[in-house]
């Protein structure tokens, strides 16, 4: 059966200076070509002037085509990419015309899918493709662009070949066992085994980092009315978003805002005061105020340097203790001493960069920034964590002395968790909730 042609727009939805609409199959140029006229015919990797027709043939507007003649376009099919003024009517218009020609509506990620599928991207670049496109912050736009470069796959690559050979000479020394072939010695074996381990070791220790990057952290801000949490905030996201006023207690609901601390997403919190109240409303906001705090990966304690800490203070930062939290004494610009804890005046911006860098080393960033491939979600980590289950199962049967046979499964155990990495394995039902989390049009 040939292949359907799939066609999406690609641009997001609204209004804008360019719309993309992308036609991927074997009837994309067949489909695109009857509703333009081109100043010159399509030509593959060349864009091509041309008016878009109205269906009495009328000119309706001014395109620009591009032709991807397969297999070198993104879904190694054939792609015909129109780009008209971005006005939603016109860009619905071509896909009507495109579906009334035959084309299919694209699911979400389908044309990423095709590219995985026809082999042009392993699983973990077309993860890449999905996070770059939803990256938030630089650092997280660059982590994914080396993925899609395949940056993962190269990592992984040298253990597969060397799991491959170790494969092939014990399959071997099996099926010579009784003409005296020379088996593999079994410190020859473990240390093979044990070599391929490390790396894929510090791999599974990436995930920490990678998934810090991804996903980013919550971090709440906490202390009593008027101590300076909205006015840090400010300052942390450098915008004036939460409300600041001299009266206590005004901070009544959450105020979030994402900022990027050294490439990490921080989804910030500035809480209402921690006091307790018999005011409802602040009743409310100090409820959420603990909601916040224990969703929260980080806390920030603020304290008041003007004022003498009070018992519900001393409380906070005891339960503080057991966890990641930074205690900041605030307005240090009109108060001469502080205790434990970072100074920094809200105010005037001082020990805001020492703040930050703080934070910085809390987040455990430091390594991140050079570090060229790393597991940046759940599915790859569990993928490298079965290889390595597969290999320590592998290594013990061998340590035993158990038959080569017995080893053999378990190594061929490890390869499948790499195989799964890469997506060469990958049932279709997962592949289809990778696939469903793009967006249309990619
Ligand atoms: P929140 O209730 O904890 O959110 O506190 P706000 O951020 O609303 O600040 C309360 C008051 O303290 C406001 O009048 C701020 O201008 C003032 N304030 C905040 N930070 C500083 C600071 O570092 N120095 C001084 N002098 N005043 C500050």
């Amino acid at each position: 059966m040939e292949q359907e042609t799939i066609v999406a727009i690609a641009t997001p939805p609204g209004r804008g200076g360019i719309g993309v609409v992308r036609i991927s199959g074997p009837a994309a140029r067949s489909i695109a070509e009857p509703m333009l006229h081109l100043r010159a015919p399509m030509e593959a990797g060349r864009a091509r002037f041309g008016d878009l027709l109205d269906e009495d043939g009328s000119k309706l507007d001014e395109v620009v085509t591009t032709y991807f003649a397969a297999p070198h376009s993104y879904t190694s099919d054939d792609v015909v990419e129109i780009a008209a003024h971005g006005s939603p009517v016109v860009l619905e218009m071509i896909l009507r015309r495109a579906i009334d020609a035959g084309a299919r509506l694209a699911r979400p990620g389908e044309f990423t899918e095709r590219a995985f599928l026809s082999g042009r991207l392993d699983l973990t670049q077309a993860e890449a493709v999905r996070d770059l496109i939803e990256a938030q912050t630089l650092h997280q736009a660059r982590v994914a662009a080396q993925q899609l470069g395949g940056a993962l796959a190269e990592r992984v690559r040298p253990v597969k070949d060397a799991l491959v050979k170790l494969i092939a000479a014990l399959e071997a020394g099996i099926d010579f066992a009784e003409d005296d072939v020379d088996v593999m010695p079994q410190q020859a074996i473990l240390d093979t085994l044990k070599e391929v381990r490390a790396p894929l070791a510090e791999l599974a220790a990436s995930y920490a980092r990678g998934h810090l990057v991804r996903e980013g952290v919550t971090m709440a801000i906490v202390g009593r009315p008027n101590a300076g949490k909205s006015s840090l905030f400010n300052r942390l996201v450098e915008r004036e978003r939460a409300i600041v006023t001299a009266a206590a207690g005004t901070t009544r609901d959450l105020v979030t805002e994402r900022v990027s601390l050294g490439g990490i997403p921080v989804e910030l919190v500035d809480t209402a005061g921690i006091r307790e109240s018999s005011d409802e409303a602040e009743s409310i906001g100090i409820r959420k105020t603990r909601e916040a705090m224990a969703d929260a990966d980080l806390v920030l304690l603020v304290l008041d340097a003007t004022q003498t800490i009070n018992d519900e203070e001393r409380a906070w930062m005891e339960e503080l203790r057991q966890r990641e939290a930074v205690v900041v004494w605030n307005k240090i610009d009109v108060a001469a001493t502080a205790g434990e804890g970072i100074e920094v005046s809200a105010l005037t911006g001082e020990g805001i960069g020492d703040l930050r860098d703080l934070l910085l080393a809390k987040l455990k960033t430091g390594a991140v920034t050079s570090e060229t491939a790393m597991l940046t979600n759940l599915r790859q980590q569990q993928a490298v964590q079965q290889a390595i289950d597969g290999l320590d199962a592998a290594i013990t049967a061998a340590g035993a002395g158990i038959p080569h046979e017995m080893v053999l499964l378990d190594i061929y155990g490890a390869l499948r968790g790499l195989d799964e990495l890469t997506g060469a394995t990958t049932a279709d039902d997962v592949l289809n909730l990778i696939f469903s989390s793009f967006c249309i049009g990619k």
